[in-house]
Order: structure tokens, then sequence, then C-alpha cells
């Protein structure tokens, strides 16, 4: 059997291992089959730029339509991989149809989580993974509409931000105590909740949706005993990784496919990266599955490495970004509950940042239109950087000349 890699998900993840094998010199055949319709495209700009119809799908793609013909990539789209079996290492698509493998990529990513209460079928009611599921809403975000968004996550608060400068009356609801829950320090998430609130978005914590009701189409969202009015719901309470394919073929499943530094399964001639991966982290000492760009990027890469015979692990600090209103938050690093939190420089003037510390060692950085404290952190957290808390306050001092 010639040498050829089979790549299952045509998400960021996956375009990048076939990029990378072809800009590294690889000559065998590349297949990437996704069940969307479409190319590889970024999904950071849906609750961005593209949600606001400020972009267009064109400008969402990895590489221009031509580029995989052009390289000898062989993509098949709105095709769904069935079943892996390894013991012919070859792989079975929906119709039954079976295709041999040498190196096998699981990039299969994630799909929303959805919310199971009664009415979540009524019209009205939407997700945000796709670029389908953003052009069957988008232009409906139009001045007076009663956008009621399920999930204080990042991806709840960028189209309450959107669909504020839309002119649409906004109401977040959060299940948990803060927004941002799981991801920021208390502090950032006031400072979130309270940018919300001053752009009139209404927010409530502690608020667990119910139902839904409607006349086909969703006219309430009922939280317990109170019904909050609606004539559009989006929901993001995040993702479920898709592991089913891994799990069925008995590969090592555990909040994500489990993988080493290299990407590698438990099984040598099967890779998996992005976010339906689980790593180890040498900078953390655990076991990470990250929903990023960076992530799906350098792991793509790294698993290309190992395909073309030199292997490279990606050990990056991790990386994300968020954008609302004119705020751009960049986070280099996971934080903790738990964690010791520094903010340096001006929330009010909403240009400052919150060092994370964990037993005295910088462990992340999350950056409010502060770049500067973004880009000096990461070689700091890589290098386990022990900051003096009380001189850490003090933003007049660079982080950069700090730990010189
Ligand atoms: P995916 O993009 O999920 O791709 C996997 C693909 O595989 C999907 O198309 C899936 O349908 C397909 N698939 C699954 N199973 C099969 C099968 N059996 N057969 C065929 N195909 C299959 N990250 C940031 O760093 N910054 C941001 O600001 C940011 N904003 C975001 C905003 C939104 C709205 C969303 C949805 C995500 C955002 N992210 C952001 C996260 C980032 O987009 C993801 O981490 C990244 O896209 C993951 O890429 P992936 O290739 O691992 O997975």
């Amino acid at each position: 059997m010639p040498d050829n890699v089979i790549i299952v998900g045509a998400g960021q993840a996956g375009a990048q291992v076939a990029i990378s094998l072809r800009s590294g010199g690889y000559t065998g055949k590349v297949t990437i089959i996704g069940d969307e319709s479409q190319i590889p495209y970024e999904r950071p700009p849906l609750s961005k730029h593209f949600l606001a119809g400020e972009m267009e799908a064109d400008r969402l793609f990895m590489r221009p339509a031509d580029y995989y013909a052009q390289n000898n990539i062989d993509i098949r789209l709105n095709t769904t991989v069935a079943r892996i079996d390894r013991a012919a290492s070859a792989i079975e698509l929906t119709d039954g149809s079976r295709m041999p493998y040498s190196w096998l990529v699981l990039s299969t990513g994630g799909r929303v989580r959805k919310l199971n209460a009664p009415g979540g079928d009524l019209d009205g009611i939407y997700y945000l993974r796709t670029i389908d599921d953003v052009g069957a809403y988008r232009d409906r975000l139009k001045p007076g509409l009663r956008l009621v968004i399920v999930g204080g996550g990042y991806i709840g608060l960028e189209v309450a931000a959107v669909a504020r400068k839309k002119g649409c009356q906004v109401t977040v609801l959060e299940m948990l105590p803060m927004v941002l829950n799981r991801v920021v320090a208390p502090e950032m998430s006031k400072y979130y909740a309270d940018v919300h609130a001053a752009a009139g978005v209404t927010i409530r914590v502690n608020t667990t949706v119910t139902a839904f009701a409607g006349d086909g189409h969703v006219r309430e969202v009922k939280c317990g005993n109170e019904t909050v009015p609606a004539d559009m719901v989006i929901v993001g309470i995040g993702i479920i990784p898709n592991t089913e394919l891994a799990t069925a073929a008995g590969l090592k499943v555990e909040n994500g496919i489990v993988v080493d530094e290299l990407t590698r399964t438990n099984d040598p001639h099967i890779l998996s990266m992005g976010d339906c991966a689980n790593h180890p982290s040498a900078l953390y000492g655990n076991r990470l599955r990250l929903e990023s760009v960076a992530n799906a990027l350098g792991q793509g890469r790294a698993a290309a490495s190992v395909i073309l015979g030199n292997p490279v692990p990606f050990t990056e600090v991790p990386m994300f970004w968020s954008n609302q209103y004119d705020l751009k938050l960049q986070m280099n690093g996971v934080s903790m509950p738990g964690d010791q939190v520094v903010i340096r420089g001006d929330m009010a003037g909403h240009k400052f940042s919150a060092c994370y510390l964990r037993d005295g060692i910088l462990v992340a950085c999350h950056a409010v239109n502060q770049p500067r404290d973004f880009m000096a952190s990461k070689p700091l957290i890589a290098s386990r950087w022990r900051p003096d808390p009380a001189k850490l306050t003090d933003a007049a001092v660079t982080l950069k000349d700090m730990a010189a």
C-alpha cells in the first residue's frame, strides 16, 4: 500500500496537518474528509465580525478553494466517517465505502452542547458553531429585537456585544454565579459583567433555563417561576468533543482523545489534535483539552512533523483571545480557581492585565487592551517566572523590565 494520510475533520486542526505535510515535502496521498459543506475555515470571527455582518464567508477560509487541488490534497466535503477498522487500517464512510490509511488523523473537533429543555425545538432558537448556523440568523439582529443569550461564556458575551451594537435588547442568562466562570478570575468576571451592563445588556446569573414557550416560534424563556420574553434565543453553553469514533475503535478517551505531546494516540498509526484531543502539559504538569485556534494549529503542525519523520512536539504556552465592544482581551496560559490574582493597570480606563500566580509562579496573564503585557508574559510563563506580587501591581514598570 502506498503511504497515505486520511484526515477526519475539515476544521483548522485537520487542514493544518495537510498544509504542513505538503509544505514539509510529503509526497504521499493526503485526503481530508469533512462532514460540513465548507472548505476549512476560521471559527473565531463567527461570533465577532461575521456575526456583525462586517465580514463575508470567503474571508473565513484558511486557504482559497483552489489551494487543495493545487497541492494535491483530496478534500471531500459533506462526507462523514462512520467507523475506524484498526485491524484493517481502514475507515468506513456512512455510505459503506472503505478507504485504507497508513496514517489516520482524528481532528473531529467538537459539536455544540444542546440545551435539553422542553420547547427547545421551537423556531428562533439557535446555536453557534458553523458558518451555516450564523448565516441563518445574523441578518435578523435588528434594533429592538429581544435576544436572549443562554450562557455567559466567551461566545455568549461576544454575541451580546455584537447584538447590542445592532440595537437589540439583550439578556444573558447564566446558570453559575458569574459570567466567564470557568475561565477568568472573579475580578475579571465582574469587570466584564459591568462592561456589558453599562452597554445595556441585562445579565442574570444563578439562572437556569427550564423551558422555552411559544406558538411554533419561541416567545418566552422560562427560568423556574420567572419568564423572560424573547424574539430570538442563541444558546452558547459549550461543546462536546467528538470522540465517538475513537471510543468505538478502542482508542483511549478521557475528556477527549488521549494523546502524547506528539499528538500520538495509543495506536501508533493514529494521531489526534485540536478541540477533540487531550494532551499532557509539561508546563502545568497535568492534562489539558484546549479549545483554541493556536492549539489546533500548533498540534496540527506537530502531527505533520511526526508523519514527516522529524517529530517536534507542540509545547507553547496556551493562547486565546476574545473581542467584545472595543475591548481586546488576549490571554496567555491557563488559570485555575484559587490562583492568586494581581491586577496591573487601569481597569476603569479599560487598559489593564490580570496576572495569575500559582505557588508564586506566573501561570497566566489576561490582558485587556494591553498588548505589551500579553507579549511579555508568554516567555515569562514558559520560564516559570516568580514575580514579586507587590511589584507586579506597578504597571509603570514593564513585565520585561521587572523580570530582567
Ligand atoms: P473543529 O473546528 O470543530 O473541526 C472539526 C471538524 O470535524 C468539524 O467540521 C466537524 O463537523 C468535523 N467532523 C467531526 N466528526 C466527523 C466525522 N465523523 N466525519 C467527518 N467530519 C467530522 N478560539 C480562539 O483561539 N479564539 C477565539 O476567539 C475563538 N472564538 C471562537 C468563536 C466561536 C463562535 C467558535 C465556535 C469557536 C471559537 N474558538 C476560538 C475556538 C476555535 O475556533 C476552535 O478551538 C478550533 O476551531 C478547533 O478546531 P478543530 O479543527 O480542532 O475542530
